[in-house]
């Protein structure tokens, strides 16, 4: 982790020939249309921005409020939900595929009131055409999975939880706020199951304060025995969006952040994560992402494989097509402050050209460990949308951040624990094709 984006800038192209190949192969063959998001099935995205608490480490834009503001919250989330189509005209978005994936996230969806959790799927199957097979997932806080709760979610036809419990150990969880015990989590996960949903994801957090590398492997150990089918594992973020970040960042004592591990070692402990659970039979299939086989969430890739997706909400997120020729997707989404979207904040959009559509296929495919299909991305966007990513790919190849498998590049496990610098390359590469 001791590297940094300035390592990178001194790589020279040099080990990338049969990649060269590859593109050059490509690139004689015929350039199709571009559109390629255009025929495949929807995502939905809900935000709830709620919590019973909110934990030291987070920095997304949730925070703990009274129920009259969720009661006003449903019902400008439902409104929305009713006027989609006159909003996605209004950005120059195209609606016309049915509905695979349901997400509601946040936030904690399950701190609302069944009732509030029923009118919001509601207001998607009046509006939408969800498929029978949809996968539809509800993000849940450990310690608020009451019975009633369960058969909510079951009578709403989610079939897939995703639990936040960041760490099994008590005394880690404790120290940045959660409220619920291992214990607890393992009780929740049977109801789940008995209620007929088992598909579950555990998060896990590597670099919590009075983390260990035994009581990591603790949280590791007990994911495996779980027997969830998704695991997500993501490394503590360092910023001034939380208040452990920037307790961190100015050295204090705070939220016990002087018992958080340095850097080093929670990317060992990320670099466990991916050994243990590969060896478990729930391999890596995105940087922070690990399922065994056919339980990859079907919502979430289509962030990464650029599928369409509508977003209601707080800081909700879409991409549609465009249906404007000369653009490929728009790009919009609503205000991260609540007082602001609550009081009709304009919606804020961007349009996404072929080019940076290509870049995007790129820098999200990437999180993959499949990696980018260069055929595909010739085959959508033209085999000369390859040409200004050349120098970045054979720069990251020849620096051991990616390699080429077939006809295929992707993260190394070098490039995957510095996945960040990595994309800024392609991000760069963006600006400078504009
Ligand atoms: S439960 Fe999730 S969204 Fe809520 S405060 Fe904690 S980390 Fe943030």
């Amino acid at each position: 982790m001791a590297e940094s984006a300035s390592r990178m800038e001194n790589l020279k192209v040099s080990d990338f020939w049969s990649l060269a190949r590859t593109v050059e192969t490509i690139r004689s063959s015929p350039s199709p249309e571009t559109g390629i998001i255009k025929s495949m099935p929807l995502g939905i995205y809900i935000s709830v921005p709620f919590c019973l608490t909110k934990c030291s480490y987070c920095n997304f834009a949730s925070d703990v409020f009274s129920r009259s503001v969720f009661v006003r919250y449903v019902d400008r989330v439902c409104h929305d939900i009713a006027n989609a189509r006159g909003t996605v005209a209004d950005v120059g978005g195209v609606l016309a595929s049915p509905v695979d994936s349901i997400y509601l996230g946040g936030g904690t969806p399950s701190v609302l009131d069944p009732e509030q959790l029923e009118k919001i799927f509601a207001a998607v199957r009046e509006e939408f055409e969800v498929l029978p097979e949809a996968e539809v997932t509800v993000e849940c806080a450990p310690g608020t999975l009451s019975a009633g709760l369960i058969d909510t979610l079951v009578k709403c036809g989610v079939n897939r939880v995703s639990l936040g419990v960041q760490s099994f150990v008590d005394e880690e969880a404790r120290a940045v706020g959660r409220l619920h015990k291992c214990e607890t989590v393992l009780e929740e996960i049977a109801r789940l199951r008995t209620a007929g949903i088992s598909n579950i994801n555990i998060d896990l957090i590597a670099g919590l304060p009075h983390q260990t590398a035994q009581s990591w492997q603790n949280s590791l150990n007990q994911v495996i025995a779980s027997g969830a089918p998704h695991v997500s594992v993501y490394m503590l973020e360092i910023d001034e969006d939380s208040r452990l970040g920037r307790e961190l960042i100015a050295g204090g004592t705070r939220y016990h952040a002087h018992f958080v591990p340095d850097e080093n070692a929670t990317a060992d402990s990320y670099l466990a994560a991916c050994e243990r659970l590969e060896a478990a039979g729930i391999p890596q299939y995105e940087i922070s992402n690990f399922a065994r086989p056919g339980f990859a969430s079907r919502h979430n890739l289509k962030y990464w494989t650029r599928q369409p997706y509508l977003g209601f909400g707080l800081d909700a997120h879409s991409m549609l097509p465009s249906s404007a020729a000369a653009i490929e997707a728009v790009r919009f989404s609503t205000s991260d402050s609540l007082e602001k979207f609550s009081a009709g904040a304009p919606i804020d959009q961007t349009p996404v050209h072929p080019q940076a559509a290509v870049e995007e296929t790129f820098f999200l495919g990437l999180r993959l460990n499949r990696g980018v299909d260069l055929e595909s991305v010739a085959a959508d966007f033209g085999a000369d949308s390859l040409i200004p990513l050349r120098p970045v790919i054979g720069d990251l190849t020849a620096g051991g951040f990616l390699q080429p498998l077939g006809n295929s590049i992707r993260l190394t496990a070098r490039g995957r624990l510095l996945s960040n610098e990595v994309f800024q390359k392609f991000l760069s590469a963006e600006d400078v094709t504009r």
